[in-house]
């Protein structure tokens, strides 16, 4: 797969969510037919604009109905709001942007930025704050107008370019999200 621009970047790695997202609810071991035909029509259509990845509405009502936990660790204890993407970085002071941290992982974290922080300890994303992330560094991309930019040539964003996953572990091995959810 050859990937060039930063709008091929976030297109593939969101097609390969949908693809390990649709597994994990058919609770299959490993990727099938049905999954690489999602994630190539996804990423096609991602690409051509005939499909979109949806808005954060849905992720937003998912957070009312998840269970209040960190979401990096799943622990409930002195739980605070975190950006997602850093502000400091330029990540938008918006409700999208909000996650629930626990005070150790906030401060373990500090202003580091997820993808990298959560790589670093060498855990995969759950599945839906990856989606949620991913979403947020569409939205930058397309307002700073990045997606048909080279990866090499794209300025400094808000959120980590080398940290956005191409290749994602078999089902097995992923989380939809921290905690166990029905
Ligand atoms: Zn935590």
């Amino acid at each position: 797969m050859e990937i060039t621009t930063v709008g091929e970047l976030l297109h593939w790695s969101y097609a390969n969510l949908a693809m390990a997202h649709s597994a994990i609810t058919a609770k299959a071991e490993k990727y099938g037919r049905i999954q690489f035909m999602i994630r190539s029509r996804l990423y096609a259509g991602l690409n051509k604009q005939t499909l979109n990845t949806g808005s954060l509405a849905d992720d937003e009502r998912l957070k009312m109905v998840l269970p209040q936990a960190c979401c990096y660790c799943g622990s409930r204890d002195f739980l605070s709001a975190d950006h997602l993407i850093p502000t400091k970085r330029g990540g938008a002071n918006t409700g999208d942007n909000l996650v629930w941290a626990c005070r150790s992982c906030n401060s373990s974290k500090c202003a580091h930025d997820a993808l990298e922080w959560l790589a670093e300890k060498n855990q995969f994303p759950p599945i839906l704050l990856l989606r949620r992330y991913l979403k947020l560094a569409i939205e930058i991309s397309h307002e700073r107008n990045l997606m048909n930019v080279p990866i090499a040539a794209a300025p400094e964003v808000p959120f980590s370019l080398p940290a956005i996953p191409r290749a994602f572990p078999p089902p097995s091995q992923l989380r939809l999200w921290v905690v166990e959810i029905a």
